[in-house]
């Protein structure tokens, strides 16, 4: 029998864009395949997984406020966009065999659950994979915000944030060559140095709740499980 995983409950953060593929815009179905599996063989290693899904592949509210709609109701179109890859995710995941309840914070009852609390500790208890939808419900946040909020409030011991690089660098590493990985920093260290680990109001609330937060690729198949597993290159943000 191999260890247990690093962590026993994790909020994973899913962008729209991991979901895109190559494709400009919207799903690209082999991706969903091979990140539903990585999520799926995550739970099957023992940890019991929420993921809180973006919308950018879809609709970004500040986008849309660029374009002439006003700023909440361009949100409100973001909201939906999380909820449209929500249930795409939920089918991706019961195709691989594992059960996945999508929740939605803004309820939306003939198309999924109404996220609360309570649900959400309900199904994760059963082993199945929660997707938290709809963002936080509200406008002028990102998904960032949620991500912590999940984290906090169903008592989960990281936030896995998957994003298009292996952790948080010196500088952008696409433009600048000498830039370097942390392996480690601390919330405090990232704010001292400017280092953009996610939205500000999010980090803020990462960091008074102490709540670890591990930036990896989602690039690399089985990246999630591979996390879990303490394998895989990430920088961990500690408290
Ligand atoms: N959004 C919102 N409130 C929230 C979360 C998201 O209004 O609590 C809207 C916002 O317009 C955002 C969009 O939904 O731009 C999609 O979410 P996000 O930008 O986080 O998606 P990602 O970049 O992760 O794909």
């Amino acid at each position: 029998p191999s260890n247990p995983p690093k962590w026993k409950r994790v909020v994973v953060k899913l962008s729209g864009e991991a979901l895109m593929g190559d494709a400009p815009h919207g799903l690209h179905a082999p991706t969903l395949e091979r990140i539903a599996a990585d999520l799926a063989s995550a739970a099957e290693f023992g940890a019991q997984i929420a993921v809180v899904v973006g919308g950018g592949n879809f609709f970004r509210g500040i986008q849309g406020a660029d374009k002439g709609i006003e700023r909440a109701r361009a949100d409100s179109i973001g909201m939906l966009a999380t909820v449209m890859n929500g249930l795409a995710l939920e089918q991706a995941i019961e195709a691989q065999g594992r059960q996945a309840r999508a929740l939605s914070a803004v309820p939306m009852p003939s198309l999924c659950e109404s996220y609360s609390r309570r649900a959400a500790l309900h199904h994760l208890a059963k082993g199945r994979i929660v997707i938290a939808a709809g963002g936080t419900g509200l406008p002028f946040f990102t998904t960032d915000t949620p991500a912590v909020v999940r984290a906090a409030e169903l008592s989960a011991d990281a936030v896995l944030k998957a994003t298009q690089v292996d952790g948080v660098y010196t500088a952008d590493p696409k433009r600048d060559p000498s830039a370097r990985r942390y392996e480690r920093l601390t919330h405090d260290e990232a704010i001292a140095k400017s280092l953009a680990v996610m939205d500000t109001a999010a980090f803020a609330l990462a960091r008074e709740n102490k709540i670890p937060i591990i930036v990896f690729s989602i690039a690399e198949e089985g990246a999630i499980r591979a996390v879990l597993e303490g394998r895989g290159r990430a920088t961990h943000v500690v408290p």
